[in-house]
């Protein structure tokens, strides 16, 4: 049942906003507070770095500028699947070699473990469906480049994909004109990111780590031999910090960070749950988790409660009249690749930020020339089991029981700056541009 919530948050109209509880909300750092760890984030990145450091025995608070699952770890799709990086397993091999690919694509698929691990053992059902998730050709032209990279990442990786005719997806309910082969790929489930952050955020609690809401970080400096960080009502002195503000980070906490990140809008829409009728009408009856083979991809899946969650790429710029053509252009998107439901209503509709890298893979280690301040950040728009293992994995080099040759290869890279990054934005249009042309 949709929750109405009467509470004081900074509410953005999402459809997981309204399909959980009300949720607890923590108290603003009000004075100054010793902590052995600051963690800046209440993502899962963040969270996941708290809850096994307290789990540890260690002092640790977290630092958020709202309240839980605020950034996108309370807005994303729910597709907890593989990725994290914009390269694709070939690329990775070119630069990485194989060895380290290998350890890469396993580090993914032990993260979407982990999620379904706390899950099951935390008792948090989060609405979980789909095995898996299906690629879609959305040319004729696709198809044989799915069946490659299908067997291609049987015979490389040990990943046992399987190819879908256009007759077998009409057969398993990926109706739809516009998908003309699939390639499902048999890791990873959707589930309600909401309930998944919030319950994370529960065990950080119960743990004995300190959360606090309303807190934005606006200053990270050294004093002594601990990091000083200023929130607005706040101070906390810190031997350790950890930034985990991915797509919402400040350029400026710390000063490192200044263009080294590039946040990039994902949008999604809801509609209002379908009858059995317009289900068969459109031939989409599979609640398998989906997304198409266009650079500007789509994602979309079948909610349990019957309602369509259909995402994409946002806008570039955050003023009114960008997010309304951002609307616009999803909600075509949609009418064109599901003809049938071009009458129905999107009922919830939101956007968000993911961070994209110069070099597109992650950064997971100690920042340069800031002994004692890490980093985990850059999923590339893939983050809910990557930033789940990945806050793990910082707890570990804090502790000492990791080392960062430990991690995999492509985690350990600092962010490389952009060349002139006022200009960011530009390359983004730019791209934005020529990859829609190279999707027609
Ligand atoms: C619309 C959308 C759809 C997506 N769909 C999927 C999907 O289906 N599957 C998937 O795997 N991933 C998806 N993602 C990406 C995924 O949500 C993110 O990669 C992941 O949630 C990142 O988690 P995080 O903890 O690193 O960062 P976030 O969840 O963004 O958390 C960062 C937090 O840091 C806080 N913060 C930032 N700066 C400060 C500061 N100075 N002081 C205090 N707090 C600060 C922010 O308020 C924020 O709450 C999607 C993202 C979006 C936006």
């Amino acid at each position: 049942m949709l929750q109405s919530h009467t509470d004081n948050r900074r509410t953005i109209g999402s459809y997981w906003e309204a399909s959980v509880p009300e949720p607890r909300l923590d108290r603003q750092l009000i004075g100054n507070a010793l902590f052995d760890v600051a963690v800046v984030g209440a993502g899962y990145a963040g969270l996941s770095a708290a809850l096994k450091l307290a789990q540890a025995g260690v002092s640790v608070c977290v630092l958020e500028v709202e309240h839980v699952g605020y950034g996108a770890s309370g807005r994303n799709g729910g597709f907890c699947c593989l990725g994290g990086t914009k390269l694709n397993e070939r690329q990775l091999i070119r630069a990485f070699g194989l060895e380290e690919a290998r350890k890469f694509v396993a580090f993914q698929v032990a993260g979407v473990n982990l999620v379904a691990h706390r899950l099951d053992s935390w008792g948090v059902d989060a609405d979980r469906h789909s095995k898996g998730e299906v690629f879609l050709a959305h040319r004729p032209k696709d198809t044989a480049g799915l069946q490659s990279e299908g067997a291609f990442l049987k015979e490389t990786f040990g990943i046992k994909t399987r190819y879908l005719s256009k007759d077998d997806l009409d057969a398993e309910g990926h109706g739809g004109p516009g998908f003309h082969g699939g390639l499902h790929v048999p890791y990873g489930f959707a589930l309600n990111p909401m309930a998944y952050v919030q319950a994370l955020a529960e065990q950080v609690r119960t743990a004995g780590g300190k959360i606090f809401g309303k807190s934005p970080v606006t200053a990270l400096s050294q004093d002594g031999d601990r990091w000083r960080l200023e929130t607005g009502y706040g101070l906390v002195r810190a031997k350790k910090v950890v930034l985990a503000g991915n797509g919402y980070a400040r350029e400026d906490v710390p000063k490192w960070l200044h263009g080294r990140t590039l946040p990039v809008m994902s949008s999604i829409q809801v509609t209002r749950p379908l009858s059995e009728d317009e289900l068969s009408a459109q031939g989409w009856t599979s609640d398998t988790m989906s997304a198409d083979t266009r650079i500007l991809l789509h994602y979309f899946r079948l909610l349990p409660d019957r309602r369509f969650l259909f995402g994409t790429r946002g806008g570039i710029f955050e003023n009114e009249p960008s997010l309304a053509a951002m609307r616009k252009r999803a909600r075509s998107d949609f009418e064109n690749m599901f003809p049938a439901w071009a009458h129905v209503e999107a009922e919830f509709s939101w956007y968000g930020h993911v961070c994209l890298a110069r070099r597109l893979t992650p950064f997971v280690g100690e920042v340069p020339g800031m002994a004692g301040v890490y980093a985990a950040m850059g999923w590339h728009g893939s983050g809910i089991a990557m930033a789940s293992i990945s806050g793990e994995k910082i707890a570990g080099l804090i502790t000492g029981k990791l080392r960062r040759e430990d991690l995999p290869a492509p985690l350990q890279r600092p962010f490389a700056r952009f060349p002139l990054p006022g200009l960011r934005k530009l390359y983004l249009q730019g791209a934005y541009w020529w990859y829609g042309i190279k999707d027609r």
